[in-house]
């Protein structure tokens, strides 16, 4: 296999620490046991660093941390709270550059998206900032001599528990709207993207974050994910990851009645009419299953275009495709990187083998590319029925279906003969008829004529169906770290 020694590999100090430990009550604790994993650069396949597992008692000290600090956090002025968090936006935005690179190291996005999703990190802190001060309750009618309101409080302890496809961001969606409402927050990241999880926690000693508030802890999901949900005294599972792992924390969190917000997995439809600009189409397609290596719970992986303009589309698309040429994530030039860990290879791979043994037809990629890193190029999926395996599981690599369509009840039939409802894309200049698809579609987020636009902080994301329970972003993911309380007095 070649190697591409010619792009310079940037090496963030904290690579460098030796073993990384936990962040708990305001300090960095080494690891108490000899366990470790390590983390592996998908594009070299070279060992990164090795970090601690945290077991149960560091499990238990991380939420009895978050437990001590919650009362004192909750009492905060909803100024002070807001001070804070403008302070961690600043300290991200500050640290931008070693933030993304340690993403784009341990899960190999090109720098330029870890880049922009820091960026979209900063934000996401900032909109979370102007809330403490707006949570308000209300004044209900109530009879002579009564006064009835409600508050909103915070729920208490948050195990947020994230997936490795964005590591700084997706900290930043669970933590934001949980210390605005004044929540405490144990962390605990991927194994397959901790790194920026812990360099974070180290900065927010630069803020006026008291000890406690935020601890960071590594480890496995089979053993500290575990510890960390089973745990009696944490309120509330924020989780973003897997379906079967979702339903599992659903089950598991039943037995103390946590509250759980789930943010799952999808097989997303584009769906392409025949007036539509088809360049744009195309090219947004390319980039709705290309980009981020199609390691997105978005990734518009079911390209449903209408059979009038298939051919034309299928070139266009064959073409937009080619842009996607896959890459060092340090190398400036690269528009994608390698998928982000060899067991993940594995499944993305054997989903080629799947769409053979189906009867699809693979008209583009298809292959591991013979080079060093964990790399496969775009692929395309043709002859592909709605009921394959291939149309029907989230394969979460640069991999898509082409299918085709006759009539906008057969295009919405199709779109929705899914287990998942997280997004969906719909291309037409027909204003009427894209208000009447949308409203037909069982999905949580509709675009038209664009893929992939999030608002930053201001409009809800979560998904229909097994893509999740519950809303990031916005009011509604505030509320959702909040409990109502009723308030009614006789005077
Ligand atoms: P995963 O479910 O394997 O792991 C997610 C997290 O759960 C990790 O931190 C893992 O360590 C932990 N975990 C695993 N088993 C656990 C257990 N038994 N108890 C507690 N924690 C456990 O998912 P992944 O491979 O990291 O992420 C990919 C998935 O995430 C895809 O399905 C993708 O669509 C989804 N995702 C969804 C969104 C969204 O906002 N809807 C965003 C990004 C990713």
């Amino acid at each position: 296999m070649s190697t591409d020694t010619s792009v310079a590999r940037p090496r963030p100090a904290l690579l460098d620490q030796g073993i990384l430990g936990f962040a708990i009550d305001g300090q960095w604790r080494q690891p108490r046991s000899a366990e470790t994993f390590a983390t592996v650069d998908p594009a070299t396949e070279q060992v990164l660093t090795q970090l601690g597992v945290a077991g149960p008692d560091e499990v238990d000290a991380a939420v009895q941390a978050a437990r001590r600090a919650f009362d004192g956090w909750a009492a905060l002025s909803p100024e002070h709270r807001a001070k804070v968090l403008l302070q961690i936006a600043d300290v991200v935005e500050t640290h931008r550059e070693e933030l993304a690179t340690l993403d784009s190291l341990d899960m190999g996005a090109p720098l330029l998206l870890s880049r922009g999703m820091v960026d979209h990190a900063v934000e996401i802190y900032r909109h979370y900032a102007g809330w403490p001060t707006k949570l308000t309750g209300h004044t209900t009618p109530a009879g002579p001599g009564q006064l009835h309101y409600t508050r909103r409080q915070p729920i208490g302890v948050v195990a947020a528990v994230i997936a490795w496809n964005g590591p700084v961001l997706q900290t930043s969606w669970k933590l934001a709207p949980a210390l605005a409402a004044g929540n405490t927050v144990v962390l605990k990241p991927s194994e397959h993207g901790s790194l920026s999880a812990l360099r974070l926690a180290q900065l927010l000693a630069e803020t006026d974050l008291p000890a406690g508030v935020v601890n960071v802890i590594t480890g496995l999901g089979g053993n500290t994910g575990q510890a960390l949900i089973n745990h009696p005294d944490v309120d509330k599972v924020s989780f973003t990851g897997s379906g079967p792992v979702g339903k599992h924390i659903l089950r598991t969190s039943a037995d103390t009645l946590k509250r759980v917000t789930l943010e799952l997995g999808g097989k997303s439809p584009l769906i392409v009419f025949p007036d539509a600009d088809l360049n744009l189409a195309a090219t947004v397609a390319a980039a709705a299953f290309c980009m981020g290596t199609g390691q997105g719970c978005v990734a518009g992986t079911r390209i449903l275009v209408h059979r009038d303009v298939r051919e034309e589309f299928g070139e266009l698309l064959r073409r937009a495709m080619d842009q996607y040429v896959p890459g060092d994530p340090f190398d400036p030039a690269t528009t994608m990187g390698p998928l982000a860990f060899r067991a993940h290879l594995d499944r993305v791979t054997g989903y080629f083998d799947v769409t053979r043994a189906e009867g699809a037809t693979i008209s583009a990629g298809g292959h591991r590319l013979e080079r060093l890193g964990l790399f496969v190029p775009p692929t395309l999926l043709d002859d592909v029925r709605n009921d394959m395996r291939v149309a029907q599981e989230e394969i979460f690599g640069p991999v898509a279906a082409l299918m085709s369509f006759t009539s906008t009840a057969e295009a919405v039939r199709l779109a929705n003969d899914t287990r998942y409802g997280l997004a969906a894309s719909v291309w037409t200049r027909d204003l009427s008829a894209a208000h009447r698809v949308t409203a037909d579609l069982r999905a949580g987020t509709v675009w038209v004529n664009t893929w992939g636009a999030m608002a930053p902080g201001t409009i809800p994301f979560g998904g229909f169906k097994e893509s999740g329970i519950g809303r990031e972003h916005g009011p509604d993911a505030l509320l959702a770290y909040t409990e109502t309380q009723t308030v009614m007095i006789n005077l």
